[in-house]
């Protein structure tokens, strides 16, 4: 466009013209260097995932041959799983153009029939076409999801009907609910239930399989792990925001409780902690935050609280420790055995 009416243009319209050229590019210039460096720090966060998952896979394929017993091994595979199930979740979550999770996931076997089924009818808000004709249900989509109540599975059917216009062929149908795990059978229900018995009942997966198969359909540990995994990661912002609310408590309470780490590869355990803070019974929150550390030195509480960052990240009260005579200033910090 420019080229055309360069003719007509006198001098200092013409330098007017090219200084402006030179602005555009300058700014698309600086554009492509962020999104280069955008870029390479994506790729590089990718590329660490996807060595830390390498590294899991050794550590699996390390802790078949050692001497653990069948019960330390079960754990091991099943907490293996669950991080390689939750790095997976991550790098496709980082990677562009992959996060339709299609993959692989469409060949799933059909649940068992016989179990009870309820189903739940997906239809949209309005069957009037917006040129104003009635819309014709054509088909519909089915996507079954697992269930359970302690002891009882049934499965979910949710049934999406397809609505279109003959006389102007557009086709309507209700959104796909968002789930925990895309195309994935377990509702959040299921998911829940296995969070709550690994968790706050200490069943190990392997005894949730069996129990699940006494009602009707063992669901495979590695299938189990791989759902803890992914609901660790959505379940990360939950935790990351409990955790700036607590922060804002002047006082927390903080407490350490060893638990023995099996690294495969050496045969050896060490004693690695998990750190629990929580809100005191004065404050409005109830907030309990765990973090795990391989060690039990004040550095690790310190990094916690961000002690050490005097900007308005790092936490500033009164911490109490329970191996305390009472209440310690963050300042001078902290357990004396570390
Ligand atoms: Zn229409």
């Amino acid at each position: 466009m420019i080229a055309q009416n360069l003719h007509s243009l006198d001098l200092a319209e013409l330098r007017q013209v090219a200084q402006s050229l030179m602005t555009a590019a300058a700014e698309r210039d600086a554009i492509i260097e962020r999104k280069e460096r955008e870029l390479a720090f994506k790729q590089a966060t990718i590329d660490k995932l996807t060595h830390e998952m390498a590294v899991l896979k050794r550590l699996k394929f390390a802790a078949k041959s050692e001497a653990f017993n069948a019960e330390q091994k079960s754990l091991i595979e099943e907490a293996l799983d669950a991080d390689l199930a939750a790095l997976a979740r991550e790098i496709e979550r980082r990677t562009p153009g992959k996060n339709t999770g299609d993959k692989g996931q469409a060949k799933r076997a059909a649940l068992p029939p016989e179990l009870p089924r309820t189903e739940h009818r997906h239809e949209p808000d309005s069957t009037t076409c917006r040129c104003g004709c009635q819309l014709k249900r054509i088909g519909e989509d089915v996507a079954e999801k697992l269930d359970y109540l302690p002891g009882v599975f049934s499965v979910e059917r949710h049934i999406r009907g397809k609505w279109v216009c003959t006389q102007c062929e557009t086709l309507v149908q209700a959104p796909v609910a968002p789930h925990i795990i895309d195309k994935g059978i377990p509702t959040t229900g299921l998911l829940a239930q296995v969070l709550v018995a690994k968790y706050q009942d200490h069943l190990p997966l392997y005894r949730q399989e069996h129990i699940f198969g006494r009602a009707g359909l063992a669901i495979p540990r590695s299938t189990l792990a791989t759902w803890v995994g992914q609901c660790g990661v959505q379940l990360q912002p939950l935790v990351d925001s409990l955790k700036q609310m607590m922060l804002k408590s002047p006082v927390l309470h903080a407490d350490e409780t060893p638990v023995a780490m099996l690294k495969p590869g050496n045969k050896k355990t060490h004693k690695a902690y998990v750190w629990t803070y929580c809100t005191t019974s004065y404050d409005a929150i109830k907030a309990v935050v765990f973090d795990f550390a391989e060690g039990r030195g004040g550095q690790y509480v310190r990094d916690f609280l961000a002690l050490d960052d005097s900007g308005p990240a790092g936490w500033r009260g009164k911490l109490i420790c329970d191996d305390f005579s009472g209440d310690v200033a963050a300042e001078d910090m902290l357990c004396p055995q570390a």
